[in-house]
């Protein structure tokens, strides 16, 4: 059985055309990019690096990756949103290698080969993050990176993430967050121990409702993005 909620993809692909378009739904990721992309190089030095991008979408954080230096490979099951990532790189110019395989497929087939593994805002959205969570720590090799975000699960993430960004801010289509599939930060740490990977750093994303600014600090109540690394297995 695949670890994919085809009502879930099915939700990506019907907004996949406007991916790239920064007052979007997809405005949010567009707006919290270049801070997880400072973070990510900070944390593991993208330039000359394999990235594996899971859950890649329209290829927001794929490409910006690429455009630092990285090899980056993206991969997605929505097959619109795949379309709209190849198609922007005749935009950029940029290099991508796009394709569609599941997480745990894909564990199978090159294990040990990436420098870096980034799975960002999808683990909220497939029926077993745990099984994601291996299949991450099988792709990257011994002394790499991996990098999780995700959704908190507390009162005030169903607030600002449900009922702020779906019904007041209307941010996002109702419907885009299931909030009994969002990870508190220990839950995703326990399952990345059990993975063999260890947490090396938590990392909130706040939003400011009134600034309307995104930015990084220890507030992990609603997003947060985790940094790992794989245990040496050489
Ligand atoms: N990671 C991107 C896009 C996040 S949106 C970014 O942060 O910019 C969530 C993405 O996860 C969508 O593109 C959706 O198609 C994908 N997705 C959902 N379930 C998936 C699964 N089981 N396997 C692979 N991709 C999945």
């Amino acid at each position: 059985m695949s670890n994919a909620d085809p009502v879930e993809i099915e939700k990506f692909s019907q907004l996949a055309h406007k991916w790239w378009d920064p007052n979007s739904e997809f405005k949010p990721l567009h707006e919290i990019n270049p801070l997880r992309l400072n973070y990510i190089d900070r944390q593991a030095g993208l330039a000359g690096k394999t990235v594996l991008d899971i859950g890649c979408g329209g290829g927001i954080l794929s490409e910006s990756m690429a455009g630092m230096g990285a090899v980056v490979t993206g991969i997605d099951l929505s097959d619109k949103a795949l379309q709209v990532a190849k198609l922007h790189l005749l935009e950029s110019g940029r290099q991508v290698d796009y394709r569609k395989i599941a997480v745990e497929d894909m564990a199978a087939e090159c294990p040990d080969s990436f420098d870096i593994v980034t799975c960002m805002e999808m683990l909220e959205h497939v029926p077993d993050p745990d099984s994601v969570i291996t299949a991450c720590a099988k792709l990257v090799k011994p002394d790499g990176w991996v990098f999780f975000s995700t959704l908190n699960r507390n009162p005030k993430s169903y607030l600002f993430a449900v009922i702020g960004a779906e019904y007041i801010l209307k941010m996002l289509p109702r419907g885009t967050h299931d909030y009994a599939k969002f990870l508190k930060p220990s839950e995703v740490a326990q399952s990345c121990r059990n993975a063999g990977l260890t947490v090396a750093d938590l990392t909130g994303m706040s939003y400011n409702p009134i600034s309307r600014i995104y930015s990084l600090g220890k507030d992990t109540s609603v997003n947060y993005m985790v940094a790992c690394r794989s245990d040496d297995r050489g």
